[in-house]
């Protein structure tokens, strides 16, 4: 403790006289340095993507995500937020293929095991089941991918706030 204080104080009483700037220096830098941009605030990362699972603006959670099936709004039309900025590129289709995979194959197995339906039967359920899990999951996992970019910051998502 003894140690500790006078080299405090020394450096403490050196850097004053000599240079009062670090300090605001430093203070400036520190939230700068940090992850996101200074001027945005906190964004919380579950709701962003419920909004987006919603395909909803992820900053609003009102104006609608996306214009078509899968092409997103470039600004929001309810509070202007760029969406541009996404780049969800081939994320939401593994995410679905994943899923659909997981869910469907299992379920395959079971189904012909228990109750060993007509193999037309079994393939026209399936491939129903798959196209339309696929469907649904597609945009919904896109706009979850979107609203996690946002609340990251990521990919000039903290440049327009
Ligand atoms: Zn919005």
């Amino acid at each position: 403790m003894t140690e500790i204080s006078p080299d405090i104080a020394t450096e403490t009483s050196e850097a004053d006289p000599n240079r009062p700037a670090p300090e605001a220096a430093e203070g400036v830098s520190l939230p700068g340095s940090g992850s996101g941009p200074t001027s945005d605030p906190e964004r919380e990362l579950w709701p962003a993507m419920l909004k987006g699972w919603r395909l909803k603006c992820p900053s609003c959670g009102s104006g609608p995500l996306m214009r078509g099936y899968l092409t997103v709004t470039p600004v929001c039309p309810v509070c202007r937020e760029e969406l541009h900025h996404q780049r969800a590129d081939d994320g939401p289709a593994y995410l679905t293929i994943l899923i659909v995979g997981h869910l469907m194959a299992p379920l395959l197995l079971v189904v012909f095991e228990i109750w060993r339906p007509e193999p037309l039967v079994l393939f026209t359920i399936f491939a129903v089941g798959c196209v339309g899990l696929s469907l649904y999951l597609l945009p919904r996992l896109k706009g979850a991918m979107i609203g996690f970019q946002w609340a990251r910051f990521m990919h000039g998502f903290g440049r327009s706030g």
